[in-house]
């Protein structure tokens, strides 16, 4: 490598990173960013053709380390998953979740259960339900794109209701935020509707203007909503209340062109997640390759940062130490330290405080890097998802537009919050594809004879409607030709589906170390992971969100098909089932991950609570910053990437202030 000092050193090319990197850049700053993925390759084409041959069409499915060529089913990995022992960039993947005690198949290690706990004990550990990417150019290859702000209430959660933790400063940070929201809102070329925004920034009295910005407007007009936003936008849905709040369906800014312009029109096929063909959707890639344009930034793919240096005496960084490889599968090619003024770690919520808890050979640092208030991997948070479904009773047309265009934001703040979590509700434009896995199980069910999707049987939902679609039908009835069709047509076209993103309280306990037994193909340390949804203020929302979906559909005249799933069996027991199951005054729920990864390194005013200041600054190593959702104190109401990067901008600045004064 060569021996160049840059002025900045970047740990990951996601959309933080990436945003740092070209605000240096841009100013004249010489950066070196390491990647650990593969690199961004020159047309999406392969991805895509990944994604068309997998078996199952997740998140990642189209990504590099591919989990989509299964080996032969053994005894102890019977999903024929990669072992990701012998990867050298392991992620976790959403098939994992339901493997997640095996380590032949689940990137993450697990802390032990605990004996004798019951289906509604708060201390049960679950598997973490959300997922991420190691590739040039990060997880927003995969995200959706809802692309909001967070309120000011979002952060003063202790001030307003006594609960969790305040940003510093409180709501004055939103404030300190604003400016770099709309730098950011524009970077992203956010699609979006300012009238229906500020009807909520009233509703909630967002100070000083009520409104979205005074002068400000989206770089895009908003997508269009799909038939299935306009299904349940009716005036007896919206004439319902919840704990004193409307029920207000809003068109959603979004991160995808509804113009052309430098990226292509939107052409509304559902398949953001995992992949945009077009790339009408916002990712990374774009503001990487305008980094590099720049001429001042350089990225180094395959190249793993596995620990930092730093000075006994100054407590400054000094390197950066990586380890190259020749392909994921393949051998380690070489190592060597980057070395900067500055550093920036920006490897997302779980490799981050990773690389912080690996950096523990510094003789005054031997519990980690930054580590000092033992704050680091601590107060994982997601936000937690319930998700309802149901049958539209007029065809909505689902599986068209992207997978999501509107949502309910009405229901993020209020007096409630001092005993539940607020939550916003998308509403997806995806059918049950998330929710039951369909088309395939539908058409499984009609085809086999099965009941799967509950409409083809006997079932009844918790309201006693009969569940079959056709009532002229048998049980498990097994269709084909035009009858067939007939039947899933009226089904698939009837599919709706919303979805909470319930607030999570930030709980030191839900944490990320190191796993003392599981290493990848490089010998570094695999993440083990303690998450508990333990809080019975998150446990309320569930309450909530299961009332308030059947009172929505009732509302519009939909019949609701959520399925309970069976009571949690904890590990060790035969029969166990409990990976995201849990049971709460008499209800057994689901949650599924909402991919948003938070708080694992946060910032605070004190630094014996916090791993960062204000200015997203290691207490502990002046020359040291980290970018990303893990600096968030609180996970808050709003989808985290616009702040992310509206973050991303901020520290940029900070960075090239403190490089000014030199
Ligand atoms: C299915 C899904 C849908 C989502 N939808 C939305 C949405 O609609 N709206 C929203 O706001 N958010 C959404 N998100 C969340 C969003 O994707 C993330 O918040 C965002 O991408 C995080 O960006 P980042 O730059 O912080 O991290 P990443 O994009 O994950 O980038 C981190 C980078 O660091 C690299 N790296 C990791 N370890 C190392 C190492 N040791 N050395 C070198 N490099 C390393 C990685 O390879 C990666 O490139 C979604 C997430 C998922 C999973
Ligand atoms: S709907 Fe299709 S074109 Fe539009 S953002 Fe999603 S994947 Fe891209």
């Amino acid at each position: 490598m060569s021996n160049q000092e840059y002025d900045l050193v970047i740990v990951g090319s996601g959309i933080a990173g990436s945003i740092v990197a070209y605000q240096l850049g841009l100013q004249g700053k010489k950066v070196l960013i390491l990647e650990a993925g593969q690199e961004v390759p020159v047309d999406r084409s392969g991805y895509m053709e990944t994604f068309f041959k997998a078996n199952a069409k997740t998140p990642e499915s189209p990504y590099p380390p591919t989990t989509q060529n299964p080996s032969a089913s053994t005894p102890d990995n019977p999903l024929g998953l990669p072992d990701p022992a012998l990867e050298n960039v392991p992620r976790y993947t959403v098939l994992q979740i339901g493997a997640w005690r095996n380590a032949k198949q689940c990137y993450f290690d697990y802390t032990a259960q605990d004996p004798g706990l019951n289906g509604s004990s708060p201390d049960a550990k679950f598997a973490f339900g959300s997922s991420y990417e190691r590739i040039g150019g990060g997880t927003t290859w995969h995200w959706l794109g809802t692309s909001l702000r967070l309120f000011p209430s979002d952060f003063e959660l202790k001030t307003r209701y006594g609960q969790g933790v305040d940003w510093p400063d409180g709501a004055a940070y939103y404030d300190a935020l604003v400016p770099y929201y709309e730098q950011a809102t524009n970077h992203i070329g956010v699609a979006g509707d300012k009238e229906a925004m500020d009807q909520i920034y009233s509703l909630f009295k967002v100070s000083p203007t009520g409104t979205y910005g005074q002068n400000y407007d989206y770089p895009m007009p908003g997508i269009v909503e799909s038939l299935v936003d306009n299904a349940f936008n009716s005036p007896t849905v919206t004439a319902l209340t919840v704990d004193g709040n409307p029920v207000d369906i809003t068109p959603t800014p979004q991160g995808r062109n509804s113009l052309p312009g430098e990226r292509r029109q939107c052409a509304g096929n559902t398949n953001c997640i995992p992949i945009c063909p077009i790339q009408a959707k916002y990712d990374a890639t774009v503001t990487l390759a305008l980094a590099q344009q720049t001429g001042n930034v350089e990225v180094r793919y395959r190249s793993v940062a596995s620990n930092i240096r730093v000075d006994d005496n100054s407590a400054e960084v000094t390197g950066i130490d990586f380890i190259t490889y020749d392909t994921h599968s393949g051998i380690q090619t070489g190592s060597g330290t980057a070395v900067g003024k500055k550093y920036l770690l920006a490897a997302h919520a779980i490799e981050t405080p990773k690389l912080l808890l690996m950096s523990n050979k510094n003789t005054h640092f031997p519990h980690g890097v930054a580590n000092s208030s033992d704050q680091v991997g601590r107060n994982l948070m997601d936000h937690i998802m319930y998700l309802a479904w149901g049958l539209a009773k007029d065809p909505v047309y689902a599986y068209r537009g992207p997978l999501s265009t509107s949502g309910v934001e009405s229901l993020r703040d209020g007096a409630f919050r001092s005993q539940r979590s607020a939550y916003r509700i998308e509403i997806g434009n995806e059918g049950w594809q998330w929710a039951a896995n369909d088309p395939f199980t539908t058409l499984a069910d009609f085809v086999f004879g099965q009941d799967n999707s509950q409409t083809n049987g006997n079932a009844v939902n918790a309201q006693g409607q009969a569940l079959k679609f056709d009532p002229g039908l048998p049980d498990n009835a097994m269709l084909f030709g035009e009858q067939l069709v007939n039947t899933l047509n009226g089904i698939y076209t009837r599919q709706i589906r919303l979805g909470y993103l319930i607030e999570q309280l930030p709980d030191p306990g839900n944490r990320v170390e190191l796993s003392d037994s599981l290493t990848d193909h490089l010998g570094l340390p695999r993440p083990k992971v303690t998450y508990r949804v333990r809080q019975d203020y998150e446990r309320n929302a569930f309450v909530s969100a299961k009332q308030v979906s059947t009172e929505i559909f009732n509302a519009m005249g939909a019949r609701e098909y959520t399925k309970a799933p069976p009571a949690p069996v904890f590990y060790g027991n035969p029969g166990e089932v409990t990976a995201t199951n849990f049971q709460y005054q008499g209800n057994n729920f689901t949650f599924y991950g909402a991919g948003h990864i938070v708080g694992t390194y946060r910032m605070g005013n004190d630094k014996s609570s916090s791993v960062l200041n204000p200015r997203m600054q290691s207490w502990d190593h002046s020359n040291l910053y980290m970018a990303g959702s893990g600096v968030f104190p609180t996970v808050a109401t709003g989808n985290p990437t616009l702040t992310i990067a509206a973050l991303a901008f901020k520290v940029a600045d900070h960075i090239l202030e403190d490089l000014a004064a030199g």
